[in-house]
C-alpha cells in the first residue's frame, strides 16, 4: 500500500522482474499494487529488496503484505490491466512540477517534443487535478478526449519506457494545444502571452490547478493596476522566476527554503527580501518577505525559457490566483474568461481541462523546519500517515481557511484549501471537494466529526449529513482539535501533552471566544490549565478587521492614544459597547492582542487584508531585543494589562517601534513560558495560526526547550485552521476507538 499509482511503479517492478529473470505478473488494484512473482528463493529476496529501495521519485510504500502461493504454470512476466474493484484504498499521487529529463527534452530542439507545453512522464505532471474516478486510467481522466498517437501509443504501451502507462502522455500532434485569446493579432500563444506581458498587460493564464493572473513583475503601473481590478488593497502578490538563480536575485535563501522552491510540490515560499531586492513596494507593501516560486508546469517553463534575449532582464511574473478578492479560483476556460473578463486583458488557454481546481500552496522554512502555510497544489492528496487506525471518518474543519479531512485506516487525506466558508461559491466547492475525495478513496463516512461552533456552515454540513446517512456526529472544541492535529502529524501517542493555542477565534465550552489557551490535553479529553483574560471583542467579527475597536477593549481605564483616522463618535460609540457590554462577547484571543498591539502603537488600525495588523507587528519587531514588559499570572489567566502600560509609557518616551514590538513578543514567550513551568509535563505542542510568526515560533520554541520541555510544530499541515480537520479526525477516532 502506499502511493503507487500513476507513479510508474509497475514498471519498475516490471523492470527488475526482467533483470532477475523472475516470471509472474503486476497489476493496480484499488489498494495498491499486487505483484504474483514466482523463482528461486534468492532471486526473490533480492527482488523484494530492490523493490523497497530503488522504487520511482513519487512512489511512496506505506506497507508490503507476503503471501505464499502454490506454484502456477506462467511463462514471462506481465503488467496486467487494471481491476476495476469498488473498493479503493489505492493512493493518488499530487500534481509534479514536470521532472529534469522532461524539460531537457522540452529544450532539444531534436526531440519531437521541443517546446511542447504539456509535456510529462510517470514521474512528472498533472495527477489529482485531471482525475475524474479510480483506478487511475486514462479513460478516468480529462486527457480521455485526447486519443494517444502512434508514436505516444507506443511509448504508452512499452514497459520499458519512461512513459509507460503514463496517463496524461501527449504530443503536438494528438495532445492539448494553447490558444490566445483574442487571437486577432497572430503569432504563437507563448509569444503573445509575453508580448502582452512586456507591454503592461495583465493576462489570465492557465496553470495545473486553475488560473494565474500573471503581469511583469517590474511594472509597478500593471502591479497598481491588477490590484485596482482585483480589488485587492495590500495583500501581497506572489512571484514567480524561472530557476533557483533568479530567485537569489531577490531573495535571501536559507538551505530549506532552497529544497522547498525546488520540491517537486513547487509551492510559494516566503522568503526574506534582499536589500536590493529592486521589485516595486506594490508587489507585497511593508512586507520584508516575498512569497516566490518556480514553474510549476512546462507552460510557466516556456514562457520564461522563450522571452527574448533582447529584454534587458530576464522575466519576473506577479502570479496571482485568478479570481475576484475572496472568491475561488476559476479553473474552466468558459468560467474564467468570463469571471476574469474585466480583470485580464488577455488569456492563454488550453484544453486540457482542469477537474479540481487547486491553490498554489504555501510554505515556509520555520525554524529550520519547512513548514505548509496553506496546503493545496503539489501536496494534496498526499495522505498523512498516522501512527494509529482510524474508522471512516469526515471531518470538516472549520469555516475560515477550510480544509476537510477523510480517513481510512492509517491514512488521513486532507482536501486542497478551500477558502473561508462564507460565500456561496465556497460553500459549493466544500461540497464537491467532499463528495469527490469521498469517491476518489472509497470512503464512506461512518463518523462525521465538525468544529464545537453551531453556527458554522462546516458544522451544519456535518450535522445534515449525518442525519441524511444516519451516522454519528461529533463536535469537536477548535482549540482541541488544533493540538491533536499538532499531535497527530508528529506521531505523538495517546498520552497528555501540553498544548499551546494561540489563534484568532474558536468557541469554548463555557460559550466564550477563546484563542489564546494552555490545554493539557490527549486525544480523548482536554482540560483548559490556562488562558489570556478575557476582554470584550467589541463587534465581533468587526473587531478582527478593525484592530483599534481591539485596542480600545484593552486600553479600559488607560489613557488612550490618538487613533488617526477613527472619527472621535465611532471611538465613543465603540466605547460605550464595551463599557455595557452591547455586542461585545468576551475572548481570550491571542490573535486581536495581536491586533489591540499594532493599533496601540499606530502601526495599523484597520485591516485591508486578514491578519494585516499582527502580520505587520511581528515585521517590525525587532527579534534581537532582549528586554521584556511587565505581566501577571492569576490564578488560570495570563493577564497582560501590565503590558499595555508599559507600551504606552515606552510611546510617551519615544522609545522606537521595532523595540517596543520586540519587547511584546519576549513577554508573551515569557508569560507563556511560566505558565507552563507551573505544569507537570514536558512535551508541548504548538498550534493555532498565531504560529504562523517567526518571530513568535522561534522565541517561543527556543524559551521552552531552554527550560528542559520538548516542543513540537507544524510541518505538513497548517499551524492555522487549515490544518484543524485532521484534528477533529484523530479525536473522533480515538473517542469511538476508546468506547
Ligand atoms: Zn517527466
Ligand atoms: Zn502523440
Ligand atoms: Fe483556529
Amino acid at each position: 500500500m502506499g502511493t503507487v499509482q500513476g507513479v510508474g511503479f509497475r514498471p519498475f517492478v516490471y523492470r527488475i522482474a526482467l533483470s532477475l529473470e523472475l516470471l509472474g505478473s503486476v497489476c493496480n488494484t484499488s489498494d495498491g499494487v499486487t505483484i504474483d512473482i514466482q523463482g528461486p528463493a534468492s532471486k526473490l529476496k533480492k527482488f523484494r529488496s530492490t523493490l523497497l529501495s530503488e522504487a520511482p521519485p513519487l512512489a511512496r510504500i506505506q506497507s508490503t503484505e507476503v503471501t505464499e502461493l502454490p506454484t502456477h504454470e506462467v511463462k514471462s512476466f506481465t503488467i496486467r490491466q487494471s481491476k476495476s474493484l469498488a473498493s479503493s484504498s489505492a493512493q493518488i499521487s499530487p500534481d509534479i512540477a514536470p521532472c529534469d529529463e522532461c524539460l531537457g527534452e522540452m529544450r532539444s530542439k531534436s526531440n519531437r517534443r521541443f517546446g511542447y507545453p504539456f509535456i510529462n512522464c510517470t514521474n512528472c505532471g498533472p495527477r489529482f487535478t485531471i482525475i475524474e474516478s479510480v483506478p487511475y486510467d486514462r479513460p478516468a481522466t480529462t486527457m480521455k478526449t485526447f486519443e494517444l498517437c502512434e508514436e505516444c501509443s507506443t511509448e504508452y504501451d512499452d514497459p520499458l519506457d519512461r512513459r509507460f502507462h503514463a496517463q496524461p502522455n501527449a504530443c503536438e500532434i494528438c495532445g492539448p494545444k494553447l490558444r490566445f485569446f483574442p487571437s486577432d493579432q497572430g503569432g504563437k500563444p507563448i509569444e503573445q502571452t509575453i508580448d502582452s506581458l512586456a507591454h503592461g498587460k495583465i493576462v489570465a493564464i492557465k496553470g495545473v490547478g486553475g488560473f494565474h493572473l500573471a503581469c511583469n513583475a517590474r511594472d509597478g503601473k500593471a502591479i497598481a493596476n491588477l490590484r485596482k481590478r482585483k480589488m485587492r488593497d495590500e495583500k501581497p502578490f506572489a512571484v514567480m522566476v524561472g530557476n533557483i538563480e533568479e530567485a537569489k536575485k531577490f531573495c535571501n535563501i536559507s538551505e530549506t527554503e532552497g529544497k522547498l522552491l525546488t520540491s517537486a510540490q513547487r509551492p510559494i515560499v516566503l522568503l526574506r527580501k534582499r536589500d536590493d531586492c529592486g521589485l516595486p513596494e506594490g508587489i507585497a507593501p511593508r512586507n520584508k518577505y516575498l512569497g516566490l516560486m518556480l514553474p510549476s508546469s512546462p507552460l510557466h517553463h516556456l514562457l520564461f525559457h522563450n522571452c527574448p534575449t533582447s529584454n534587458p532582464y530576464p522575466l519576473v511574473l506577479v502570479m496571482t490566483s485568478g479570481n475576484l478578492s475572496d472568491e475561488p479560483l476559476a479553473f474552466e476556460d468558459e468560467e474564467a474568461m468570463e469571471r476574469l473578463q474585466n480583470i485580464a486583458d488577455a488569456f492563454l488557454l488550453h484544453d486540457r481541462k482542469i477537474n479540481v481546481g487547486i491553490d498554489d500552496s504555501i510554505a515556509r522554512d520555520m525554524v529550520g523546519r519547512p513548514a505548509v502555510m496553506r496546503r493545496a497544489r503539489g501536496y494534496t492528496p498526499e495522505p498523512i500517515h498516522l501512527n494509529f487506525n482510524m474508522p471512516h471518518i469526515l471531518a470538516t474543519g472549520a469555516d475560515m481557511k477550510n480544509a476537510i479531512c477523510l480517513t481510512k485506516g492509517q491514512n488521513a487525506v486532507l482536501s486542497q484549501h478551500l477558502g473561508n466558508l462564507e460565500n456561496a461559491e465556497s460553500c459549493s466547492s466544500f461540497e464537491n471537494a467532499t463528495s469527490h475525495m469521498e469517491k476518489l478513496f472509497d470512503i464512506k463516512p461512518e463518523i462525521i466529526a465538525c468544529d464545537l461552533h453551531p453556527d458554522y456552515f462546516s458544522s451544519r454540513y456535518a450535522e445534515s449529513i449525518s442525519k441524511s446517512k444516519d451516522c454519528k456526529l461529533m463536535r469537536v472544541q477548535h482549540h482541541h482539535a488544533h493540538i491533536a492535529s499538532c499531535m497527530a502529524e508528529n506521531d505523538l501517542p495517546n498520552e497528555k501533552v501540553l498544548g499551546i493555542v494561540l489563534d484568532g477565534t474558536g468557541i469554548g465550552t463555557d460559550d466564550t471566544i477563546w484563542g489564546g489557551e494552555i490545554l493539557v490535553a490527549d486525544y480523548e479529553t482536554f482540560m483548559r490549565a490556562a488562558h489570556l483574560t478575557p476582554v470584550p471583542l467589541p463587534g465581533g467579527d468587526m473587531a478582527a478587521r478593525e484592530p483599534w475597536r481591539m485596542a480600545l477593549a484593552y486600553l479600559r481605564g488607560m489613557k488612550k492614544p490618538a487613533f488617526k483616522g477613527i472619527p472621535s463618535e465611532k471611538i465613543e460609540l465603540v466605547d460605550e459597547m464595551i463599557e455595557k457590554g452591547i455586542n461585545s462577547p468576551m475572548t481570550s484571543s491571542c490573535g486581536r492582542l495581536f491586533d489591540a498591539i499594532s493599533a496601540i502603537i499606530g502601526l495599523r488600525l484597520v485591516n485591508s487584508f486578514e491578519g494585516q495588523a499582527a502580520i505587520e507587528l511581528e515585521q517590525i519587531s525587532d527579534g534581537d531585543e532582549n528586554g521584556t514588559y511587565n505581566f501577571s499570572i492569576e490564578g488560570s489567566r495570563i493577564n497582560f494589562s501590565a503590558t499595555i502600560e508599559g507600551i504606552l509609557e515606552d510611546l510617551n518616551s519615544k522609545i522606537t517601534l521595532p523595540t517596543i514590538g520586540g519587547k511584546f513578543h519576549n513577554t508573551i514567550v515569557e508569560a507563556l513560558t511560566k505558565s507552563c513551568k507551573t505544569i507537570n509535563n514536558s512535551k508541548v505542542c504548538l498550534s493555532g495560526g498565531c504560529f504562523q510568526n517567526l518571530l513568535l515560533t522561534q522565541k517561543l520554541k527556543k524559551s521552552l526547550e531552554d527550560e528542559g520541555f520538548t516542543v513540537y510544530t507544524h510541518s505538513l499541515v497548517p499551524p492555522n485552521d487549515g490544518g484543524i480537520a485532521l484534528g477533529q479526525a484523530a479525536i473522533a477516532a480515538h473517542i469511538v476507538l476508546s468506547k
